[in-house]
Order: structure tokens, then sequence, then C-alpha cells
């Protein structure tokens, strides 16, 4: 198992090709990368040494709550969670960010200097990206990834592919994936979360397309992958015009990619 110090690090994010003063959105698995001395702090330290500001998702799946009926067409089966209702936490800015979203993540979270927003299911967290994260609302949960856009941002992937890179949610909404309605629990009270994305299984489809934007670093184990933000949307936008069925997931059980799926067919 190779061991990487922060110098290292530094060295590796330095050879990539993101403007020091360039937003990131930055993914990660750690344990795909292998042993960092200092793990996700010295992984934040060298981000921020890095670039000027950065962003993460910060995302609270434990807030979500299940209603006995709702909305047609709305890749959910109502009724179905009772007992995982029962188990929802209210969101607040020091609730933990999901295990998915891995250790860097919550590191941030935790981060004297960074800021999360309010968002109770889909908050991010960041360093110098206040303006983006506080332009999230209910009724429109990707515009941390808009702001980024607008800023020419980065997206960086550490030891992780395209399955979790959220701003190619951007792409679905442009290309007319309006999203679901989803609702969790905030100040003890359940609210309604408008656009929640679909299914993100089948987004590494979108490598091949991506590759001429792409750039690719080794780091320990793990691979490192970095894109331009508004080239990646461009793409895959254009992508998912020509495959409207496109990045959807082939698990015939996946109630998300199946309503895309017939909201298509019924065009
Ligand atoms: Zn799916």
């Amino acid at each position: 198992m190779s061991n990487i110090t922060y110098r290292m690090l530094q060295k590796t994010l330095a050879g990539l090709p993101i403007p020091v003063d360039a937003p990131v959105i930055v993914h990660s698995s750690l344990s795909a990368i292998g042993r960092i001395q200092g793990a996700a702090d010295t992984v934040i330290g060298a981000l921020l040494n890095r670039f000027n500001s950065i962003m993460m998702p910060a995302f609270t799946y434990q807030t979500m709550i299940v209603p006995e009926t709702g909305p047609e067409d709305n890749g959910i089966r109502y009724a179905s969670s009772t007992d995982l209702n029962r188990m929802a936490i209210p969101f607040n800015d020091d609730l933990p960010v999901d295990k998915l979203m891995g250790i860097t993540a919550a590191a941030l979270q935790k981060y004297p200097l960074a800021y999360r927003s309010k968002h109770p299911i889909l908050s991010f967290s960041g360093v110098h990206v206040e303006p983006g994260l506080s332009a999230q609302t209910l009724e429109a949960p990707f515009m941390p990834i808009e702001w980024l856009w607008k800023q020419n941002g980065w997206v960086l992937l550490m030891g992780v592919d395209h399955t979790v890179n959220t701003s190619l949610h951007l792409a679905e909404k442009i290309a007319g994936r309006s999203g679901f309605t989803r609702w969790a629990m905030q100040n003890e009270k359940i609210v309604t979360c408008m656009h929640f994305p679909g299914c993100s299984n089948g987004f590494n489809e979108a490598g091949e397309s991506l590759e001429g934007i792409s750039t690719h670093a080794t780091l320990g184990e793990g691979q490192l992958t970095v894109l331009p933000l508004q080239a990646m949307v461009e793409i895959i936008t254009l992508y998912l015009q020509k495959h409207p069925t496109g990045l959807l997931c082939k698990d015939s059980h996946c109630q998300r990619c199946q309503e895309y799926r017939k909201r298509y067919n019924k065009k």
C-alpha cells in the first residue's frame, strides 16, 4: 500500500490543468487512492493550498420522508418507507453528510472556513463559494452547480468515476429532465423539495464523450480525472438531446430511470 504525503498530493494537484483561481467541485474516495498521511484533512489542506475555492456535496439522505400519497409519475413508490420515515433526522447545519459522500466531504463540512448551504437533502459545503451556495433553494437545488458553470468552474474526481459527478445533473436539466418531487424533515417540519435529480448510476456512459476534455493523473492506487464544467455540460446536453434515454441505469427496478424512460416514450 502506498503512503501518500501532503507534498506528493500538492505536486499532483499542481500538475492538473485547472487554473488556480477557478472554483472546483471535488468528489473523492480516499479508500480508492490508498493511504494518505493525515487523511481527509491533508486532502483539504492541499486542495485549498492550490485552489482559491472548492465545493463538495454534503448530501443528507437521512432527512428524507416518503409520504402515503403524492403526485403521479414521480419515480417513487409511496407509503413504502414507513419504518425509515420513523428514523428520518431533521436537517440542521451540523447534520453529518451521508457516508456515501466520503470522508473528505465530511471533513470539509466541519472545516472552520467552510460554509454549508441549507437544502435539507442536497446541501453543498465549500470555501469561497458562498454566492453559489446561498443561491440554492428548495425549488432550485442545483444553483450551486449553475454558479460554478457561470464562474468557469472545474470538476475534480479523486478515485471516483462519473456515477458521483453531480454536475452532470445540470446537463440533464438543460436537456429537459425536470426531476422529481421529494420530501424531507427540516426544523421539525416536512418540506417539499422540487427538481430532485434522477439516478446517477448510469453516468459512466458519459465517459467516452468526455474523454477529449478530460485529463487524468495517477495518485497512489487511484486516478484523478479533471474536466472543465462548461464544456462538460455542453457535450452531455448535446448527447442527451441525441440520446434521450442516455445515462439512465440498466436496473429494471430503478424507479427514477424507469420514470424518465416512460416520460420520453410519452413524447
Ligand atoms: Zn437508475
